[in-house]
């Protein structure tokens, strides 16, 4: 049994091709907290399947007027919604608002401090930002926690982010040619702090790669994991499994 901890995924065909590969925990992560309304009818029909509430930082610019903390507060109120994002900042997208992005990351962290949730980051080239914003949390906010989801940056960063109690989330790129050196800082990482996930519909891994992503190509991930691990594919899944209900709490077995 499975958990795809981060993936978007609007159709109810692609979730029901994940439980019958045995994936079977999932938290569909929300990247625009307006139009998030799908997901939250999936998790709330389905079980075992979760949402959560932020703005992606591509989508930041429209919504910083709109969009503060209490906004954010609110909608994390549902018993199905476990984390605060995705948010997070994107330099190599949105290098040239970056202070909005700060803003607009800052609310999430405020909003995850409140709240307790821990919050499901984006992070793209911004990693002196994205460090010490998460510091300046922490004296605020002593629990804050959460992942650095889809880690794609190097070994001095995910040092930096584990030594500050977070967790790093592997995706499809790990079985990338040209993901080896992401996939060892996985293979160093300490295997309490790692999760998986697909961030389906984007990046599907080898074999499928350049096809549409499902939640259930994250055995593939998984199976990466194994090998570079040296440990069974079982084991994989009770690690990843255990990590992902020891962030998100709210989500109950
Ligand atoms: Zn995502």
């Amino acid at each position: 049994m499975f958990v795809d901890s981060h993936c978007h995924i609007e159709d109810e065909e692609v979730l029901k091709r994940a439980f019958d590969a045995g994936v079977r925990v999932l938290l569909n992560a929300g990247n625009d907290l307006d139009e998030n309304d799908i997901a939250l009818e999936m998790a709330k029909k389905y079980k075992n399947v979760w949402t959560s509430v932020g703005i992606h930082p591509d989508n930041v610019l429209d919504k910083l007027d709109k969009i503060k903390v209490d906004d954010i507060i609110k909608a994390s109120l549902d018993d199905n919604v476990v984390a605060i994002g995705e948010c997070g900042l994107d330099y190599h997208y949105g290098s040239d608002f970056k202070d909005e992005q700060r803003e607009m990351f800052l609310r999430h962290i405020e909003a995850s401090g409140k709240t307790g949730l821990p919050i499901m980051i984006h992070h793209r080239e911004a990693e002196n930002d994205m460090v010490s914003m998460l510091k300046e949390g922490l004296k605020k906010y002593p629990n804050l926690k959460g992942v650095i989801h889809c880690f794609t940056s190097t070994f001095e960063f995910a040092k930096e982010v584990l030594d500050l109690g977070f967790y790093i989330s592997a995706s499809g790129i790990i079985t990338f040619k040209s993901g080896s050196d992401i996939l060892e800082v996985f293979k160093g990482a300490p295997k309490d702090r790692v999760l998986i996930e697909t961030d389906s519909p984007y990046l599907a891994p080898v074999p499928f790669r350049g096809k549409i992503n499902e939640p259930k190509y994250v055995i593939k991930t998984a199976e990466k994991l194994a090998e570079v691990w040296g440990v069974s594919l079982k084991e994989v899944s009770n690690i990843t499994m255990n990590n992902f209900y020891n962030l998100y709490q709210k989500a109950k077995r």
